[in-house]
């Protein structure tokens, strides 16, 4: 007989119990059941594909159940006809859901693609219910063989669609389980055992539909196939439900890459945008960022190009309008050592690098302030060292400036000078006028100074010489001519002349203390003005 369509053969038919008819029964609930949960689950990638794999299957099993429990050779041929498109359907929604799930994208292949791929199998389908036209499906050597258990069947002759139908499938359950190896194989430790699971759930319809066609081997009578991959569909909804890591890992990488606060973007070997984040498509194109060169991008593009373009690792990355400053971090992608482009990765730094600039200013500021309270210190350490009268150094600036010489390798000697009869000037002109002969004073001597000697205000109307390097005859010498010079001033603008009498001592390295000094130069003060005033002497132990 040649197998074709005849739906009323089936109407006429009778109908036996299988012995597998429970089974068979209880297989196909289970699978409606499977594609009821997997359409309840949480979504995972395939969700879709994996419920209607379920339903095709149980659509699968009941065709199988009624061809075996029909009686009539026409009715059996009509609904293993009828069962062609859940059979050809099946392992085409079985490589589908693999390829989402694994591939962790739930939104599988394009429309375009699913039509393109679901042609061979609807060519298949519409050959195989058209049958009765050509033959090409199963032959006219189809034939009742003799009853098995009480149960007649069919044993059909395969005709080339057959094979090529067989052949389509295989090659879909191939193209699966390549997938599923590749997962094993290139899955971490902790999850391998789960696609080794997968792996051998797949094994479970190959190895019965095998024995089937080439050793004829039957479950209760009937193809194994089906049963097997309904065992098949068990086994992965056991796993997908007990191995939420398995979509959760990737969701939830693809969730943290999208929603990652710094733009990333994934530019290609020519610098297009081939993949970015949320945040980076804000700074996108208004007609779009992905799929579009970088140089496109304004604001971001021309300015990361020149960046990227410096080969720097790690940089910072400045923008305008408005302003922002980012972190740039770049990671090569490659594969099989040939690079492919890169993952760049944008921190906004905006915020820390305004801080910095603050920081900057304050620091900039703060420095004037320090220059200004340094100067008004040194202004102040000035004074601490002079006369406010007369503008000379004062006895602190002595004290110091003889410990500094002390040290060094040159002899030493100090003059006091003190003016003659000065209580009378005061006392005479006042107060005021006994001032200004001071300023006067110690102006004049400060003419007649070389650089090396100091003037120091040491007392009422006293002062002080240090001279290093000098001997007390040469100091003396010395402070005759500043003698001369006083006698040419005016001092305080007076009329008469102002005089005054000095002490000289001398002291040799190493250098006694300064108290000591200006004991033998007051010492010879006094004789000074015991001889007379208006005369230099020098200290006996001078030159010691
Ligand atoms: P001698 O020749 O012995 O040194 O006599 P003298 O009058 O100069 O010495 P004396 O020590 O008796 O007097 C010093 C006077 O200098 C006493 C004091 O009033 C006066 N004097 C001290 N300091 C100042 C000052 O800053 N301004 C004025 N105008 N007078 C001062
Ligand atoms: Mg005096
Ligand atoms: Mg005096």
């Amino acid at each position: 007989m040649l197998p074709a369509i005849d739906l009323a053969a089936c109407a006429e038919t009778t109908w036996q119990a299988t012995p597998d008819l429970p089974l068979r029964v209880l297989i196909a609930a289970g699978l409606v059941a499977l594609a009821g949960w997997a359409s309840a689950h949480r979504p995972f990638a395939g969700r879709g594909a994996f419920a209607a794999m379920s339903l095709v299957m149980a659509a699968w099993v009941t065709f199988s159940l009624t061809e075996h429990a029909a009686r009539e050779p026409d009715c059996k041929a009509t609904v293993a006809l009828l069962s062609w498109p859940a059979i050809v359907l099946q392992p085409a929604l079985h490589a589908l859901f693999l390829f989402q799930y694994l591939n962790s994208d739930p939104r599988g292949p394009a429309w375009r693609v699913r039509l393109l791929l679901a042609l061979p199998p609807l060519a298949l389908a519409g050959l195989a219910l058209s049958n009765g036209a050509h033959g090409l499906f199963y032959g006219p050597g189809t034939t009742l063989t003799p009853p098995v258990a009480g149960m007649p069947r069919l044993r059909f002759e395969y005709g080339p669609i057959f094979y090529a139908a067989v052949c389509v499938g295989y090659a879909w359950v191939a193209l699966a389980l390549g997938m599923v190896l590749r997962a094993w194989a290139t899955a971490r430790p902790a999850q391998r055992n789960q696609w080794a699971a997968f792996l051998v759930a797949m094994l479970v319809p190959l190895a019965a539909n095998a024995s089937y066609i080439v050793l004829g081997w039957r479950l209760f009578g009937a193809d194994p196939t089906p049963t097997a991959f309904a065992a098949t569909a068990l086994v992965f909804g056991l796993l997908i439900g007990r191995n939420r890591l398995f979509t959760v890992v990737p969701l939830a990488r693809r969730a943290l890459f999208a929603e990652l606060p710094d733009p990333v973007l994934v530019l290609d070997g020519e610098r297009w945008v081939r993949d970015a984040n949320d945040a980076a498509l804000r700074m996108a194109p208004p007609a779009g960022g992905l799929d579009r060169p970088l140089a496109e991008w304004p604001r971001l593009g021309p300015a990361l190009l020149r960046h990227l373009g410096t080969g720097d690792e790690y940089g910072v990355l400045e923008l305008h309008g408005p302003s922002a400053w980012y972190e740039v971090q770049r990671r090569p992608l490659a594969t099989r050592g040939a690079s492919i482009g890169e993952l760049v990765v944008l921190h906004d730094v905006s915020a820390s690098h305004e801080a910095h600039n603050a920081t900057l200013r304050t620091l900039a500021a703060r420095q004037v302030e320090l220059e200004k309270a340094t100067a008004l210190q040194a202004l102040l350490r000035e004074q601490a060292m002079h006369d406010a009268l007369t503008g000379v150094l004062n006895r602190r600036a002595l004290d110091e400036r003889h410990a500094h010489e002390r040290g060094g390798e040159l002899p030493l000697a100090l003059v006091l000078l003190d003016l003659d009869h000065f209580k009378r000037i005061n006392d005479t002109h006042g107060h005021a006028i006994g001032d200004a002969v001071l300023r006067d004073f110690a102006a004049a001597l400060r003419t007649g100074l070389r650089a090396s000697d100091a003037l120091f205000r040491i007392g009422g109307e006293e002062f002080a010489l240090l001279m290093p390097g000098v001997v007390p005859e040469v100091a003396e010498r010395r402070v005759e001519t500043l003698r001369g010079i006083v006698a040419q001033w005016r001092l305080g603008g007076l009329a008469d002349p102002v005089t005054f009498s000095a002490g000289v001592a001398a002291s040799r390295p190493p250098h006694a203390s300064l108290p000591g000094l200006l004991e033998e130069a007051d010492a010879a003060l006094y004789r000074a003005k015991r001889d007379g005033r208006n005369r230099t002497a020098i200290a006996t132990g001078g030159g010691a």
